[in-house]
């Protein structure tokens, strides 16, 4: 991220909900409506946060609204949103974000994962650490992208570097033969085995070639 923000390939800012509350305290939760547990942000804090955001960047922003309830982040939604010029990641605290500022800004709801934190800050150095990943020019080797798990649809085959040998660990012989052509088809099987084994729910099987297959009945 360093390295794609000192090339100008991506820029990011934080801004302060609190520095557009207008009470005094600059408080921006209040209780909900209803009752129960907990406290809720407040609507116009946010909305006159946003719009603040959207002079800035001239035009309408694509805004993400993190929480547990939203869509769940994948690889494939951070290549699609690494295609957008302008993210607003809205943060939530507390027990979540009045609707109504959701209603009138919110495009997406992401989240990144059947667990609850305190704060969606995380949630969104996930999201940026991962669709900067996918702005050309952040990454060192761009090819890198390429092989990496969920790229093919498919967990990635386990990687070695020397020694050759560590305590009696060897590294697979083949990967040591400089035949390409083997050394491919090693780390295709190793992949295909993984996901089946680890992640059979991403493997999608009209998307394999009849050798896929062959691999896989083994
Ligand atoms: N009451 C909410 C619920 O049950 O869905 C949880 C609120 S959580 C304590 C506070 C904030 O943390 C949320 O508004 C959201 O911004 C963020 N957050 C927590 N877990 C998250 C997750 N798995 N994915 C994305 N954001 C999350």
């Amino acid at each position: 991220m360093k390295r794609g923000t000192e090339k100008g390939e991506i820029s990011y800012k934080c801004w302060n909900i609190r520095d557009y509350s207008k009470n005094k305290h600059r408080k921006v939760d209040d209780y909900p409506y209803g009752g129960g547990a907990g406290m809720v942000m407040t609507v116009d804090p946010i909305v006159s946060c946003y719009n603040h955001i959207k002079e800035a960047v001239f035009k309408k922003p694509k805004v993400i609204y993190l929480t547990p309830k939203g869509e769940k982040f994948t690889n494939e939604m951070a290549v699609e949103l690494s295609k957008e010029d302008d993210l607003v990641l809205l943060c939530g605290h507390y027990e979540g974000i009045d609707q109504r500022a959701i209603d009138m800004i919110v495009d997406k709801e992401v989240s990144i994962g059947d667990y609850v934190l305190t704060g969606g800050e995380l949630p969104a150095l996930v999201l940026i650490d991962s669709i900067s990943r996918h702005v050309k020019g952040v990454l060192g080797d761009d090819d890198s992208l390429d092989e990496e798990s969920f790229s093919d649809g498919l967990l990635e085959y386990p990687h070695y570097t020397r020694p050759a040998e560590y305590e009696g660990l060897k590294v697979p012989e083949v990967l040591l033969s400089g035949n390409h052509k083997h050394i491919n088809e090693y780390r295709k099987t190793e992949s295909l085995k993984l996901t089946l084994e680890r992640r059979p729910d991403i493997l999608d099987i009209s998307k394999l070639s009849k050798e896929d297959i062959k691999i896989l009945e083994k």
